[in-house]
C-alpha cells in the first residue's frame, strides 16, 4: 500500500480518505535525547516514524506530523543534547494534536511512542477520550517488540545499548558510528532487583520502576549509554523491527475489521 503522510495530503483527500478508505491515524512520538557518542540525538523520533511508516505501508493507515520531543524523567535531565519538553506542556500538545486528528475523521488514533514518556501519553488518553469520543491508544515500541528483544539481545533493553543500537542499525545505519559505540553500567542507589525497568523481568512493563531511585545521569555517565553498545548488530535490529510492526499491523488490521472505516467504538 501507498505510503500515506498526513502533511502531504490535501483536507479534503484527509475526510474522504477516513470516510471511505482509513480512519486510523499513527501519531510518532519520539525525544531528542543525548544517545551515547555513537547514536544521533533523535533516535527514539527516527525510530517511532520509521515504524510508523512501515506500519503505514501495510495497513493504509495514515502517519501523522510527527512529535519530535519529548518528557524526560528526572535523572535524564541536564545532560548535553538532552532536550526535555515539561510533561504538562507535551501532554496538552498531544492532547491538541488529538482533537485535531478527530476533527479531521479519524476515529481510531494510535500514538506510538518510542521513548520512555508513557505517564504523560497514557494521562493525556484518559483526558481527551471522554471529550473526543474517538478510540485513542498508546502502544509502545519496545513493549510491542518485547518477546523479540529478550530473544535477540544478550542484555536487558535499557538506553542506547545493544538492543536501541541494533535498531538505529537497522533502520538509519548512515547516522551511526559504531567506532564510537562503547559500554556502560553505572551504580544504582540499591540493588537493580528493586528497580524493575524495561525487560528486567519478563512480566515488566515500560518504564517499570518498582522503586524510582536513580543518580542523575549527567553526574554518572562518561558515555550516555547504559548498557553494551558493542554488542549491537543491524541483524538483531532487522529482527526487533519487523516483530514491533508486526504486532502494530495486526493490531490496527483488527481493529480495523471489528470498526470498518467511519465507524467509531464509541459512537
Ligand atoms: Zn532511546
Amino acid at each position: 500500500m501507498p505510503l500515506k503522510k498526513l502533511w502531504e495530503m490535501k483536507w479534503t483527500e484527509v475526510v474522504e480518505y477516513a470516510k471511505k478508505v482509513n480512519d486510523v491515524v499513527i501519531v510518532p512520538i519520539g525525544s531528542i535525547e543525548q544517545h551515547g557518542p555513537h547514536a544521533p540525538l533523535g533516535t527514539d523520533a527516527l525510530n517511532a516514524i520509521k515504524v510508523a511508516e512501515m506500519v503505514s505501508e501495510r495497513t493504509g493507515a495514515v502517519v501523522a506530523a510527527p512529535i519530535w520531543y519529548g518528557a524526560h524523567m528526572y535523572h535524564q535531565l541536564g545532560f548535553p543534547g538532552t532536550v526535555p519538553i515539561r510533561t504538562d506542556v507535551l501532554k496538552e500538545y498531544v492532547k491538541d494534536v488529538i482533537r485535531g486528528l478527530a476533527n479531521a475523521g479519524f476515529n481510531k488514533i494510535i500514538i506510538l511512542n518510542a521513548h520512555g514518556q508513557q505517564w504523560a501519553l497514557i494521562s493525556a488518553l484518559h483526558d481527551i477520550v471522554p471529550e473526543v469520543k474517538v478510540f485513542v491508544a498508546v502502544a509502545t515500541l519496545w513493549e510491542l517488540a518485547r518477546k523479540t528483544i529478550n530473544e535477540v539481545c544478550e542484555e536487558p533493553f535499557r538506553h542506547a545499548d545493544e538492543c536501541e543500537t541494533s535498531i538505529s542499525l537497522a533502520l538509519y545505519p548512515e547516522l551511526v558510528d559504531m567506532s564510537k559505540a562503547g559500554k556502560e553500567h553505572p551504580p544504582t542507589f540499591i540493588d537493580s532487583k528493586f528497580l524493575g525497568g524495561t525487560t528486567w523481568l519478563p512480566d515488566a512493563g515500560f518504564p517499570h520502576h518498582n522503586i524510582s531511585a536513580f543518580y542523575f545521569q549527567k553526574d554518572t555517565l562518561k558515555l550516555g549509554i547504559l548498557g553494551d553498545a558493542t554488542k549491537a548488530s543491524r541483524e538483531k535490529g532487522l529482527k526487533i523491527v519487523e516483530a514491533a510492526v508486526n504486532t502494530l499491523t495486526e493490531f490496527i488490521n483488527q481493529l480495523l475489521q471489528k470498526f470498518p472505516p467511519g465507524k467509531s467504538p464509541f459512537k
